[in-house]
């Protein structure tokens, strides 16, 4: 199984020659750090995106009053049915993101709040999740981490690649300080136009790399390929500017 412990030495590589690339284009600077990344069994990571809050239609029935209020009740649920969609999803499913220190501390502080002694079951589960929290916690060398579910098949490790280039370039944005947080979907169509350009080969417009890109990466939300489409109107609109001027007017009115 050590083949998948990893996302791979050339992987790796692979993705800190691309930031490079960005960076410099871009003209912000660069650390390796920004493709750091932990990876943690495909339960836990799903634990924490439960308690974050990551939206999921299978999940909304744990929103009220709150997901940590639930989480007797999601880990008794899923013990009843080991072969309900949520079961399979929280268990199997491939999945990674970039938190930010803040998200971790949050949820870490929340799951300590949880009252697990209704059930033997969520206790045993949330001492793990602690103890993988923990882990988490001391990776962190800046503001945010790359944290991924463990890949355990050889499909798993195909998508990881790719989750892991999507989650590096947000470090590599969010550490220099072009992030929206109003027009949240601007941070997810600016990763994906950096994807499509340095994931589709070939000679071919921006527009044509973004619309490839789309039938590479199925399953992923319509509006991350939405919103870069209009990150390419953008940079077409300004092309005698550099990308990052227009990155910063883009943040000065959506951000
Ligand atoms: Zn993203």
């Amino acid at each position: 199984m050590d083949l998948f412990k990893g996302v791979g030495l050339l992987t790796e590589r692979w993705v800190k020659g691309k930031l490079k690339v960005i960076a410099s284009e871009l003209g912000i600077p660069y650390s390796g750090k920004f493709s750091k990344y932990v990876l943690i069994d495909k339960f836990h990571y799903h634990l924490i995106e439960y308690l974050y809050g990551v939206p999921h239609p299978d999940l909304a029935k744990y929103d009220s009053p709150s997901r940590a209020l639930n989480f007797v009740n999601l880990i008794k649920d899923l013990d009843k049915d080991k072969k309900s969609p949520l079961y399979i999803y929280m268990h199997y499913h491939t999945s990674g993101n970039a938190f930010s220190k803040r998200v971790i501390e949050k949820v870490k502080a929340e799951a300590e709040a949880i009252d697990t002694s209704a059930s033997l079951l969520a206790e045993k589960i949330m001492g793990q999740l602690l103890l993988q929290l923990e882990i988490v916690l001391k990776e962190f060398d800046g503001d945010y981490l790359i944290v991924m579910a463990t890949p355990e098949s050889s499909l798993d490790k195909e998508s990881n690649k790719k989750i892991y280039f999507h989650e590096a370039i947000h470090v590599l944005l969010n550490e220099n300080d072009l992030h929206f947080d109003k027009g949240w979907y601007y941070n997810e169509g600016l990763v994906t136009y950096f994807q499509a350009e340095h994931l589709v080969k070939g000679e071919m417009d921006m527009a044509e790399k973004i619309r490839l890109l789309r039938g590479m990466l199925e399953g992923q939300d319509p509006k991350y390929f939405e919103y870069a489409h209009v990150w390419d109107a953008e940079f077409n609109k300004y092309s005698g500017k550099p990308k990052i001027e227009v990155i910063k007017m883009m943040l000065q009115a959506h951000g």
